[in-house]
């Protein structure tokens, strides 16, 4: 098995080009195959540059790096397209030569003109082809002089495929089963430019033919032109070594109407692409799922479920789990609704998974961005706080911001002025006495210390708890309250809660003020 992504460089890599890398990945690496990165960069009008280094980088973020390519090489390359220009010239001119293809002169301005007096006529959907190139300005219709004294003069033209008349094409498609097509429906679709350079038809086929591609697994987008290069393999000679085809569902927007869009990221608010990108003009930058704090295995996880399922209730596989349970037999025909809630579930899972080891690196590291060292140990205690409260890596630092930083910073102030009252007060300046002198900090010492306080005292929990939590932390919801104690060490939570009091105060002074 040899299979290919060929994504073209004319823009970030959308998430559901990123489905259908991994898809040719997982079926690959099932089969013990090769996966090659194949970039279709005959399009130079419409190249950006920076392009074919974000597939990469999306590529090896996700972890699904391919076998051969641009960069690693491999016996078939070149594997940019526009390294392969010298390739593709001769099999336009040898279709020509059989009478499968044909030079075509007109102007654009003639092609509009064929197509608005078709229109005219009532034929709507008339394109240069079977029903109107005879009305055209081509090697048909010119004689075999003028043709060649309008090459000879050096005139623009373009070579077009002949698709034969009243006739039915078909393939099976190995997601869809068989697809035909009345050639009637097909246009003589461009395969060679003046310019020297082949069409994505042309060299699409030449290349997955050179390159000895055994699958053909791409986006549903391109099912309609499978008819024309099945002509192209059948005029070419190669019919019978034809790769096989298999056309991947669209991938829906959160409501179900239409194909995603970068435009339902920015309405909705979420990446629709792996990694961010940085465009000149500000409106055309977005943040992708890396920078959103989605971990790789979450994504790919989340992707191999938007359009395929295993048949079974199991939703968490790792990228060797789903290279061994992966099969075409089970892709969906129907279109895929993208579902952000349930990456971001993924993600909750993926992270709950790490071990509090690794999350605690990955804190570091975005510590580190921050311009803050942290200590290992308490990087430990910190992640095991809130491992199970977020859904992002970043989560980390925002929800304990409370932890890391000097101040409390934001208090919950409608809970302040709910709980702050009556003996409240009191009640907290005893415990906080009584506390400066423990030495002990360690939190189930702390917990087992308070309770006995409390029973001393005839205290209920409530009448302590909540002013402890919020002059610890700002809130009263978070992880426990004596794991906080203990991160923040004695001396730290002995100062917050001398000094809430005069912060509460002056929190229901200004509501009431
Ligand atoms: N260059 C095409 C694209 O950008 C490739 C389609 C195919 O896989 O044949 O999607």
């Amino acid at each position: 098995m040899r299979v290919r992504f060929a994504p073209s460089p004319t823009g970030a890599l959308h998430i559901g080009g990123v489905r259908t890398a991994l898809y040719n990945y997982l079926l690959a690496k099932k089969h013990g195959g090769t996966f090659i990165l194949r970039i279709e960069d005959t399009d130079q009008k419409r190249y950006v540059a920076g392009a074919e280094q974000y597939i990469k980088d999306a590529l090896d973020w996700c972890g699904i790096s391919p076998d051969e390519g641009p960069d690693q090489g491999g016996d078939f390359g070149p594997y940019r397209q526009s390294e392969r220009k010298g390739r593709y010239a001769d099999f336009a001119y040898q279709l020509v030569e059989k009478g499968h293809a044909y030079y075509a002169f007109d102007t654009p301005e003639e092609i509009e003109a064929m197509r608005n007096a078709a229109q005219e006529a009532g034929n709507h959907s008339a394109r240069y082809g079977v029903s109107t190139r005879m009305g055209m300005k081509n090697s048909l219709t010119f004689s075999a002089e003028d043709t060649k004294q309008w090459l000879d003069d050096e005139k623009p033209f373009t070579i077009r495929i002949r698709i034969p008349e009243d006739e039915v094409v078909s393939f099976t498609d190995e997601i869809r089963g068989k697809v035909q097509f009345d050639s009637g429906e097909l246009d003589d679709k461009v395969i060679f430019k003046s310019d020297g350079m082949p069409t994505y038809h042309l060299a699409n086929v030449v290349d997955d033919h050179a390159m000895k591609i055994s699958h053909v697994i791409r986006g549903e987008e391109w099912l309609s032109s499978t008819g024309h290069h099945v002509y192209l393999y059948r005029f070419l000679g190669w019919e019978d070594v034809m790769p096989k085809f298999a056309h991947l569902p669209l991938i829906l927007s959160p409501t179900g109407k239409g194909k995603l869009s970068k435009r339902h990221g920015k309405k909705f608010g979420f990446p629709v692409f792996p990694l961010s990108w940085n465009a000149e003009k500000e409106e055309d930058s977005f943040i992708g799922f890396k920078d959103a704090g989605y971990l790789p295995d979450a994504l790919i996880n989340f992707m191999a479920f938007l359009g395929w399922n295993p048949g079974t209730e199991q939703e968490i596989f790792s990228l060797e789990e789903l290279i061994e349970t992966f099969t075409l037999a089970r892709i969906n025909k129907s279109g895929a609704r993208f579902d952000i809630d349930k990456a971001k579930w993924y993600n909750q899972q993926y992270i709950f998974q790490m071990t509090d080891e690794m999350l605690a690196d990955r804190f570091k590291e975005i510590m580190k961005l921050e311009g803050q060292e942290v200590e290992d140990a308490f990087a430990l205690s910190y992640v095991r706080m809130f491992k199970e409260r977020i859904q992002f890596l970043p989560d980390l630092v925002t929800q304990g911001a409370f932890l890391l930083n000097d101040e409390v910073g934001v208090y919950d102030e409608k809970s302040v002025r709910k709980k702050w009252k009556g003996d409240a007060e009191a009640v907290m300046n005893d415990y906080v006495e009584a506390l400066a002198g423990e030495e002990d900090f360690d939190p189930v010492y702390l917990e087992d210390y308070t309770k006995r306080y409390l029973e001393q005292k005839e205290l209920s929990f409530g009448a302590l708890f909540p002013g402890l939590r919020l002059g610890l932390s700002g809130s009263l919801k978070g992880p426990g309250v004596f794991e906080i104690m203990a991160l923040l060490g004695k001396d730290k939570t002995l100062k917050r809660l001398t000094e809430a009091p005069s912060v509460f105060a002056k929190i229901k002074e200004e509501h009431n003020g």
